[in-house]
């Protein structure tokens, strides 16, 4: 039951899945796909009055000039192209006056075609792909229902969406399977995709049988958190010497926010969140995409109006226990303004000292963030200066010339003259011993 509500924010997410959990693919590492056992025997459709309703409700609830709708899943596209002309038509309906509509819609990309291309176009939607990396490394784990590979079929979705012009970001999850290969992923995206906005989504899979975010086992498919810092360092690396201001990566623009004293803006680095919900096949409502179980399941839009159900304690405090949960070694680090102790799902391992509530993606965390805190103080300050960030790329240049020439003639028992303090044979000097 909801408790007594309180004043609904002025804005929030709503990630919808008008199908459920269903899908057209069988990718090894879905948290989605357990969530079917959640509605037996249902057909997992959202019904048009259900799409009205929502569409209505969502609208009015919120504040602000525009409104996004998130389409995910599951495969949205398996609702089929009608459902969506009538989602914008309902949008059009209820859109308040001055309000701007977006929507923004995630897809294995597998069965787009020239239709769909040319309604997303027409209907300005944002498309967000999911691929893994070149075909050797997609496939590992994102395979169809035969079992079968999936690579050049999302290849296929992809040429159909440039051909229509229809502008597309990409998400790629990082696993076990493409964890080794950081720069053959980003320049294949870069390069070959030519997307130029990523997200690298780590996946940390509980090993368990619920299919719940419980136990604090992972799969083999799970990354590790040092792998995963590594993987971020090593773009960061090859985007900060070439590519900034072109091609953008979720988790840096995160960081230059934070490092410019801004909020990160992505409710995984927030200092509290609750305001990313997520709507089921049969409105029911979730504290989160990431928590579709029973016990966070808020309720029911056709019974208790959205603008309550977001108000409502149990979602409030849902998004302030992100921040009152966190624990003393969190508090106390260095990377804490950007970092803020990481999603809730994630935080299932203890701190050196015992603590409870520690993110499993700690370690890779704090060595991406202290990696990236040199370049990121140089476009904090050249943006504060009102210039360009890009112009790190010319700093760094610089910078590495300059280290360069001092390399000339060290010994390699000498101090290395980057000033780590180690003996230049064990640092820079390592790559030429
Ligand atoms: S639980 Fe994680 S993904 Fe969900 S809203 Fe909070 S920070 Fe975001
Ligand atoms: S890097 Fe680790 S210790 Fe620091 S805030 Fe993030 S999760 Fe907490």
């Amino acid at each position: 039951m909801i408790d007594t509500p309180r004043m609904a924010p002025p804005a929030f997410h709503l990630m919808t899945k008008p199908r459920g959990a269903i899908c057209n693919l069988d990718c090894k590492y879905c948290y989605f796909l357990s969530k079917e056992k959640l509605y037996p025997n249902s057909e997992f459709r959202m019904s048009d009055n259900l799409l009205e309703e929502y569409t209505r409700q969502y609208i009015e609830a919120q504040q602000v000039p525009e409104v996004t709708f998130a389409w995910q899943g599951g495969e949205p596209t398996l609702m089929g192209l009608d459902f969506f002309k009538q989602a914008v038509a309902y949008q059009q309906k209820y859109k308040k006056p001055g309000m701007r509509i977006y929507n923004a819609f995630q897809t294995n990309g597998v069965t787009l075609d020239d239709e769909w291309c040319s309604f997303f176009k027409e209907n300005d939607f944002l498309i967000g792909i999911s691929i893994d990396g070149p075909s050797h490394i997609h496939d590992a784990y994102r395979v169809d229902k035969g079992g079968q590979p999936t690579f050049s079929r999302v290849i296929r979705g992809l040429d159909y969406l440039k051909r229509h012009g229809v502008d597309f970001n990409v998400l790629t999850t990082v696993h076990a399977a493409n964890v080794p290969h950081p720069l053959e992923i980003y320049r294949f995206l870069r390069d070959e995709v030519g997307t130029q906005f990523m997200q690298f989504i780590p996946i940390v899979e509980r090993d368990n049988d619920t299919g719940f975010q419980e136990g604090d086992a992972v799969t083999e498919r799970s990354v590790t958190a040092e792998q995963y810092g590594r993987f971020l360092s090593d773009i960061f690396d090859e985007w900060v010497m070439n590519d900034v201001g072109r091609i953008f990566v979720q988790i840096f623009d995160v960081a230059l926010a934070a490092w410019t004293g801004n909020r990160p803006g992505l409710c995984i680095f927030e200092e509290t969140c609750g305001t990313a919900l997520a709507l089921e096949h049969n409105g029911d409502v979730y504290s989160c995409d990431h928590f579709v179980e029973p016990k966070h399941k808020l309720g029911n839009l056709q019974v208790i109006p959205l603008t309550e159900i977001v108000a409502s304690d149990k979602q409030f405090e849902f998004g302030q226990a992100k921040r009152d949960s966190l624990p003393d070694y969190c508090r106390q680090c260095e990377v804490r303004f950007v970092c803020n102790g990481g999603c809730p799902k994630n935080r299932f391992i203890e701190t050196p000292t015992g603590e409870p509530g520690l993110n499993y993606l700690c370690a890779g965390y704090r060595a991406f963030f202290n990696h990236v805190d040199h370049p990121m103080k140089l476009m904090a300050r050249e943006l504060a200066y009102g210039r360009p960030p890009a112009n790190v790329m010319y700093t760094l240049a610089q910078e590495k010339l300059a280290l360069e020439r001092k390399f000339v003639g060290v010994g390699r028992n000498d101090p290395c003259p980057c000033g780590s303090g180690l003996k230049f044979k064990k640092c820079h000097g390592r790559r030429s011993g």
